[in-house]
């Protein structure tokens, strides 16, 4: 039994720096590894400390001839990091291991990690567009084929010998870990573009939801202008009463742009954009699509804003904002204020977003954010909450929810702030 004590340790390492590690940069996508391309090679890197970590636990067969698991590390890491990955992964595992410890078994690792390199990459592009049931066959599959290739070069090559329970528990243990780990990391990476659909199907929503608002609030400057033009028709008005009229014309087709303007950029299809951006210029834009929602529905919005930098995806937190500013003023239809503001507390940025509307009971605020939980019937689809507090858990904040009932309810968000303390100029 002595003998498996350092293959359980390498699949603690498998699991630590294969899964957890990998898992770990997808929830905090956020933090600055946004970039696809990055985030593939910081879990080529971590899948190489894998294989080196069980290449330093191994088990010793004979001098300078070692076992461990670090071919489940290659396996996986190749399958998943494409051609130059699997090449990297091989290339790092090669060269520690001659390093380190030399001997004839350096020799044997070349021989099965050039075979298994040239298995890898002709199956890698496979690999990556298979089902989750796929990947689990073909990965066991290939990690199943480095391990006998391994023990068969060990044997035949260089006339090693092994005792059966260390064959056996070798291979049951490379299957089970090779299983687990795809099938851990499959499920959850499932669940990731789920949530993230779910995201986007709540915009598109939103963004229809919106738009009879947009439209209705730009035919207000048309009209007016329409009626300014149709005035200064009449050839007898002086001078500067035209230039005024011309003025007030121009003014009126600006905010129509403007509030088209920041509906298209709210609308258009978010790209991966994570970066510093200040607070008080997202929430202004905020309040510039939202505000023909609130005319409509007689809501003042009232806000204090002051400048702080946070880390995020500018879109997303545009999102985040709408969703609750719409609910507010859509809880206030006989009209109301919609109140705003940023403020430092505790080192943390604070948002609140306040309204005077009719409130949640106490069963409606502890349901806030359930899916598909609304009180609109059919003019609400309940997922505006969970979209809310999905982007604001992405950026690491956290969301409170006061309320009472017929007094209005109070939305208080906290961000991590960027630079502790810092105050965008
Ligand atoms: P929807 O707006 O489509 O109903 P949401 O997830 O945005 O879905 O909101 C869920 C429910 O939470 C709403 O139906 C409403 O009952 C309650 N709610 C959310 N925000 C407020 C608010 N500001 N005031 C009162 N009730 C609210
Ligand atoms: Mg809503």
């Amino acid at each position: 039994m002595d003998e498996l004590e350092p293959l359980l340790l390498n699949v603690l390492f498998i699991i630590i720096f294969l899964l957890f590690i990998p898992m770990f940069m997808h929830i905090n996508r956020f933090n600055g590894l946004a970039n696809l391309h990055k985030r593939k090679w910081v879990q080529l890197i971590s899948a190489g400390i894998a294989s080196i970590s069980c290449i330093m636990f191994p088990i010793t067969i004979v001098e300078g001839y070692i076992y461990d698991l670090r071919l489940i590390a290659v396996v996986l890491g190749g399958l998943y990091g494409g051609v130059a990955g699997s090449i990297f992964l091989v290339a790092a595992t090669l060269t520690f291991r001659w390093f380190w410890l030399g001997g004839s078994g350096a020799s044997a690792s070349i021989i099965v990690c050039t075979i298994l390199l040239l298995v890898i990459i002709l199956l890698t592009k496979h690999y990556v567009n298979a089902s989750r049931r796929h990947k689990l066959i073909l990965g066991n599959a290939v990690s199943m084929f480095a391990a006998v290739l391994a023990l068969t070069v060990s044997i035949v090559i260089f006339q090693v010998a092994f005792n059966l329970f260390f064959v056996i528990s070798y291979l049951l243990l490379t299957v089970f870990t090779t299983a687990i780990v795809v099938y851990i990391y499959e499920v959850f990476h499932e669940n990731m573009l789920i949530g993230e659909r779910v995201i986007k199907a709540e915009k598109m929503e939103m963004v229809s939801q919106l738009s009879s608002s947009i439209s209705h609030e730009v035919r207000n400057p048309l009209a007016v202008v329409r009626g300014f033009l149709q005035m200064m028709e009449q050839t007898e008005i002086p001078v500067e009463k035209r230039n005024q009229f011309l003025k007030i014309c121009i003014g009126e087709i600006d905010r129509a742009n403007d509030i088209i303007q920041n509906y298209l950029t709210f609308s258009k299809p978010a790209v991966q954009n994570v970066g510093n951006m200040d607070i008080k210029d997202q929430l202004q834009k905020a309040i510039h699509i939202i505000s023909p929602l609130a005319n409509m529905n007689c809501v003042e919005i009232e806000s204090r804003l002051e400048s702080y930098l946070i880390k995020g995806e500018p879109q997303l937190l545009q999102q985040c904002l709408l969703n609750l500013t719409k609910n507010c003023i859509e809880a206030m239809p006989d009209g109301g204020s919609l109140y705003i503001e940023t403020k430092l507390q505790n080192g943390e940025l604070v948002i609140v977003i306040a309204d005077t509307g009719k409130g949640m009971t106490t069963e409606q605020l502890s349901r806030i954010g359930e899916p598909y939980f609304t009180t609109k019937g059919r003019e609400g689809t309940g997922l505006g909450m969970m979209t809310a507090m999905r982007i604001i858990e992405m950026m690491r904040g956290k969301l409170t929810v006061s309320s009472h009932m017929k007094k209005g309810s109070t939305f208080t968000i906290r961000f991590p702030l960027e630079a502790s303390g810092e105050q965008a100029s």
